[in-house]
């Protein structure tokens, strides 16, 4: 859709600029490719975390999804895999999205920073800023029309607040900075260290289904 619109709107005669400032809105987007923006993030120095990687993680999934998942940040598997949510969070993730009959294959999972914080601990709000761009770039390419924020760190980053998960899961938000809808649900992490939420999941996971299905296959 992305290309009939830049290339033959325009050979046409049609004025396209409405679709160039949508996609451009409130952030940048200075690369048009993945590999090459994950080029960049393997030489990312822009923050501490850098030098204790082991290797960055940039994102993985269905590149031309409608669904983009955000997490926090990678953890000591994912650091040694450079890859997302592949430790028991990540599986447990797989099996969140099996129970409402969808798969991993089908989303685009990214997170707020590129690389592993120190022993696991939540990435500093500097950190987070130092690699939005990244991010930014990221939902810039892969145009999702839904972002699912993974946990509340990265749902009060994109929404611009403050507020404790009670506040935050089952509702519809809409961040304005993309111009998509947001849906906040659990970090699988967090379910893992707390199995006594495992209760409220699943009208999460319904209220999950509902938002996503028109979506993916
Ligand atoms: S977390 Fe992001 S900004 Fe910081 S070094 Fe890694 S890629 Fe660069």
């Amino acid at each position: 859709m992305k290309s009939m619109i830049d290339k033959y709107f325009p050979e046409m005669e049609i004025d396209v600029s409405w679709y160039s400032k949508k996609r451009t809105i409130g952030y940048s987007s200075g690369h048009t490719d993945l590999n090459s923006l994950d080029q960049l993030v393997k030489d990312c120095q822009k923050c501490d975390l850098y030098k204790t990687r082991k290797n960055t993680v940039f994102g993985d999934g269905d590149k031309n999804s409608d669904v983009m998942f955000i997490g926090e940040a990678p953890g000591r598997e994912e650091d040694e895999a450079g890859k997302p949510f592949i430790g028991r969070a990540g599986k447990l993730l797989n099996e969140f999205l099996k129970s409402i009959g969808l798969n991993r294959e089908s989303v685009y999972i990214v997170n707020t920073v590129k690389c592993r914080p120190p022993e696991n601990r939540d990435p500093e709000i500097s950190e987070i800023n130092a690699c939005s761009d990244y991010l930014d770039q990221q939902i810039s390419i892969i145009e999702p029309k839904v972002l699912v924020l993974l946990g509340k760190i990265a749902a009060n980053r994109f929404l611009n607040e403050d507020k404790p998960m009670s506040d935050l899961r089952l509702k519809k938000f809409f961040v304005e900075k993309y111009d998509i809808p947001a849906i906040v649900f659990y970090h699988p992490a967090y379910i893992l260290r707390s199995p006594s939420q495992k209760k409220r999941v699943w009208d999460d996971l319904q209220f999950l289904h509902g938002i996503l299905s028109p979506h993916v296959s």
